[in-house]
């Protein structure tokens, strides 16, 4: 495993609040490990409530500030945007390194959508936000009426630590281009990244205030989501924080939008050529160690092929390559704490009790240290078992038997969730005609990958609302309509 440099930790004793390095309200600190060596990486203060009012206090005067940031045009903000995007990417090898370092992500798939996707996002929500004109509209009644899009104001960010930057900038990119300013809560377990965003907003000369960030964990968090300063809330995480968090917002009636978990469905129908296909399958089902909310981890396999994809499976599992995640040709890093690894080995010995090992089921031979297990999947899974409808947030994967679309569009929706999803054909059409059947918000044929202009999210107990997208622009504004004089046509 490569080790870190522990003479070279990344210790800061400030938070960023206000444009400022700040000394913290307290002497608490987050320590930071490696999820492959457990060595200490580094540490940060911790947010307390002083700090989170701050935070709040900054955000909310750089809103309200009337020549400030949600004044600006949308075309001075994306000059602003412009210079953001470029020192993230000065910046973008070594976020991807402390993600890899922190959370065990693959690096390759971190120089991917940690290094990769950020400044794309900044760079596409800064030109929507300049091209989306005000409209007039027509009156019925004689008049016309102009619809202006205002930013929606201060917004409360809460980020878990499976894909951190990604995920921050699918919200604090629209919130930006809007025009909002941002509240950043990071997850404890990946804090270091979150602060090379703050060096580079400080690189890029963004104004005081915008984009403010206060590490810490859940009670931080909650207190975050009812201040008083904020005006709406974008939060991403477990459907069971997802439902405190909405619970809050319903008391105060605060615009939240809940991006959650999943149990997605991947449906191979009877034409597919899975073994041409095996990268792309793969990614859409284990991707990021299996950390990811949208991967389809239910395997729908037709009765009519189940024994031979069955084992065309198992030798796509059995033989990944597992390790140090810092090495490039790593599919499979560690899981990112040893809580995590409980969790999920809790799971592996309920599908023991459920269903067929067909693969994995322990820890990988060889690897001593870090919070590894083996790519593990059960076969002859009931659509009903715990491994079949509970989020398990791991390697882990329950293949499902069907007997014909029917079937498979049934088990598919079986499910408390819907996020993402996948089917696997031979014809592109008839895999369309299947997607439209499968309650979902987002769905693949032939893979699954997220792309900036379209709109992500779930429904059920997946979330509520979208990012990315001309809809994901469009919730971190409000909608003001101007009825125009007469005179004004
Ligand atoms: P988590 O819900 O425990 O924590 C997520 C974030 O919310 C953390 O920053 C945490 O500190 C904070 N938090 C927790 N409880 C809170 C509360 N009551 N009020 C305010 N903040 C609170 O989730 P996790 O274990 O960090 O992340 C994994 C979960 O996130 C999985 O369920 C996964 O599916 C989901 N997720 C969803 C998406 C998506 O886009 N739908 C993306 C990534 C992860």
């Amino acid at each position: 495993m490569t080790t870190v440099d522990t003479q070279q930790t990344l210790d800061y004793d400030r938070l960023f609040l206000g444009g400022q390095w700040t000394a913290p309200a307290t002497a608490e600190r987050i320590e930071v490990h490696s999820a492959t060596t457990h060595e200490r990486v580094g540490s940060v203060p911790e947010a307390r409530e002083a700090d989170v009012d701050a935070a709040v206090t900054a955000a909310r005067g750089a809103f309200d500030d009337p020549t400030g940031w949600a004044h600006w045009s949308p075309s001075r903000r994306r000059e602003a945007l412009e210079r953001f995007a470029q020192a993230l990417e000065a910046r973008g090898q070594e976020t991807a390194r402390r993600v890899t370092i922190q959370n065990g992500m693959p690096i390759r798939l971190a120089q991917q959508w940690e290094q990769g996707f950020p400044p794309v996002l900044v760079r596409y929500f800064a030109d929507l936000a300049e091209s989306t004109q005000e409209e007039i509209r027509p009156g019925l009644l004689g008049k016309q009426t102009k619809v202006l899009r205002r930013p929606i104001g201060v917004v409360a960010q809460i980020v878990p630590w499976n894909v951190p930057q990604a995920i921050t900038f699918l919200a604090l990119s629209p919130a930006l281009a809007a025009g909002c300013t941002v509240v950043l809560k990071p997850s404890l377990e990946t804090v270091l990244d979150a602060f090379l965003l703050a060096e580079a907003a400080e690189a890029a000369g963004l104004p005081a205030g915008i984009i403010n960030i206060v590490p810490g964990g859940r009670e931080i968090g909650a207190y975050l989501v009812s201040h008083l300063g904020v005006d709406k809330v974008a939060f991403t995480g477990s459907t069971a924080a997802g439902r405190k968090v909405a619970a809050a917002c319903g008391e105060l009636l605060r615009p939240v939008t809940l991006e959650l978990g999943g149990k997605s469905a991947a449906v191979i129908l009877d034409d597919a050529d899975l073994d041409s296909q095996l990268e792309d399958f793969f990614a859409a089902t284990m991707i990021n160690n299996g950390q990811v909310c949208w991967t389809g981890t239910r395997l729908l396999v037709p009765s009519s092929r189940y024994d031979e994809l069955t084992g065309t499976l198992a030798d796509l599992y059995s033989g990944l390559k597992v390790g140090d995640p810092l090495d490039p040709e790593t599919q499979i890093g560690p899981l990112v704490s040893e809580r995590q690894r409980d969790r999920v080995e809790g799971y592996i010995a309920q599908g023991k009790q459920e269903a067929r090992l067909l693969v994995g089921g322990g820890r990988p031979q060889g690897i001593d240290q870090g919070w590894f297990v083996e790519p593990t999947v059960f076969a002859d899974v009931d659509p009903k078992a715990t491994i079949a409808q509970e989020e398990i947030f791991g390697p882990v994967l329950s293949i499902i038997r069907y007997q014909d679309e029917a079937d498979a569009t049934r088990i598919a929706n079986d499910s408390d969730f819907g996020l993402g999803g996948s089917v696997w054909t031979a014809d592109p059409e008839r895999g369309e005609a299947f997607a439209r059947t499968v309650r979902t918000g987002t769905i693949g044929i032939n893979g699954y990958a997220n792309d900036p202009v379209a709109p992500f999210g779930g429904v059920k107990a997946s979330g509520l609302g979208r990012e990315l997208g001309r809809e994901g622009l469009a919730s971190f504004q409000e909608i003001k309509t101007i009825y125009l004089d007469k005179l004004n046509g």
